[in-house]
């Protein structure tokens, strides 16, 4: 079941029904009524909330680790995706309402395994008994709790995974999606489609293209870098021809480029008319991301392997980034992601996400600055509670509480191996 539907959004809540004069006469009337629905709700996974709680405090963790085969593996310029695997972390609280989180992992086996010992281990310790409200405080304990080792890799995703989940608590008390909650800029965000990956069968680059403008999708990114630039202009005018006139076009190089190719494609990649130049340099060398800056005219668009609002701080000082793209995971959930967004927003700098699903579109919602939500297909059923719908090219987003990210428990049974 598709949790949006569960509220339609013209029928007013159980707050704003007792607030008039109707819900105070009816109120005794439909006690019995609502105290059902209430215990209704709280069967349902993933939807039990408490209006009236005052003291909310973490009483428990439980983390899940999924693996799953890849039938056709994809391939950017550096990575090769064939065995991914992720976490769901649950967190839960002394009133019944839990926090839900998932972490992926597109490459890297023992990865989930990691953060899921790093979650039980570490980090659960601190936050014991912790209001989720005071997440900032939360924040700063996991950060004190795991410096010895640093606040970066696996340490930083199992601290994401939490802040995330402590999040979606404070939506679940609140009974509001967390863009509400972040303060709503919009209620839906221009999704762009990443299909473009490389292939062993071309035809599928061509189809996948043209599939992602069928499907409403009026933004494409495919992958470069990997072989030659001629290669790489053969694939952007595949790709022109496939998705047609007045759809943005951006190019991803995953790092693989020294400053000098980077400079050479980048021009390349402008005469082409892409919209934006992905990832060309690896996330340490800001040097290069500043001459890039100042040479190309094309937007330089990167930031899913940094770790932090300081490595972010940094790149945008020194002009070397027009699009940050914070990843969840890495830059350390909601908490941090947000201000790096407001960072960026301060410096007249867009923002868009390192990948998709319900968290990443709420952030986005959040802010002025957010230009384009990553996703693959919308079609099918999504491996959360929550389908995403699309409507002309922007994607809704659902009206659930918090992040909209549990995952649905059939897919937990399915994957799990730990
Ligand atoms: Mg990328």
């Amino acid at each position: 079941m598709e949790l949006q539907n569960l509220e339609s959004p013209n029928i007013p809540t159980r707050r704003e029904f007792f607030r008039s004069g109707i819900g105070i006469a009816a109120g005794a009337a439909a006690s019995m009524l609502v105290s059902q629905k209430a215990i209704a709700d709280r069967k349902k996974p993933g939807v039990e909330t408490n209006r009236r709680a005052t003291d909310v405090r973490i009483k428990s963790v439980e983390t899940f680790v999924l693996a799953f085969e890849t039938k056709s593996p994809s391939r950017d310029a550096i990575h090769l995706f064939s065995d991914r695997g992720g976490v769901v972390t649950r967190i839960h609280t002394n009133i019944g309402v839990t926090g839900h989180s998932y972490t992926y992992f597109g490459t890297i086996p023992g990865g989930p395994r990691l953060v899921a010992q790093i979650i039980n281990e570490e980090l659960f310790d601190v936050i014991k008994g912790e209001d989720p409200f005071f997440v900032k405080r939360i924040r700063d304990k996991m950060w004190r709790a795991t410096e010895y080792h640093g606040v970066t890799g696996v340490v930083q995703f199992g601290i994401a995974a939490v802040d995330m989940a402590v999040w979606d608590i404070i939506g679940r008390v609140l009974e509001k999606p967390l863009y509400k909650i972040l303060g709503a800029f919009t209620d839906r965000v221009p999704a762009y489609a990443m299909v473009g990956w490389y292939y062993e069968d071309q035809e599928e680059f061509t189809k996948r293209c043209s599939a992602a403008i069928e499907e409403g999708f009026r933004a494409v990114k495919i992958k470069v870098g990997l072989g030659s630039l001629s290669d790489d202009i053969r694939r952007l005018k595949t790709a022109r021809k496939a998705v047609g006139d007045n759809i943005d076009l951006m190019v991803d190089a995953n790092q693989a480029f020294t400053v000098s190719t980077a400079l050479e494609r980048g021009k390349a990649y402008q005469d082409l008319g892409v919209f934006w130049f992905e990832e060309p340099l690896p996330p340490h060398n800001h040097d290069g991301y500043e001459e890039l800056g100042d040479k190309l005219s094309v937007r330089i668009a990167t930031g899913e392997n940094e770790y932090t609002k300081y490595a972010f701080a940094d790149l945008i000082k020194r002009g070397g980034v027009d699009v940050v793209q914070p990843d969840n995971r890495r830059t350390g959930g909601v908490t941090e992601w947000m201000e790096i967004a407001a960072l960026a927003d301060a410096f007249h700098i867009q923002v868009a996400s390192h990948g998709g699903g319900p968290g990443n579109l709420n952030m986005l919602a959040a802010m002025p600055n957010a230009i384009y939500l990553e996703s693959g297909s919308l079609k099918g059923q999504s491996m959360y509670e929550v389908n995403l719908k699309m409507v002309d090219g922007k994607v809704l987003v659902p009206d659930v509480p918090g992040l909209g990210t549990a995952v649905r428990d059939d897919f937990i049974e399915k994957h799990r191996v730990a």
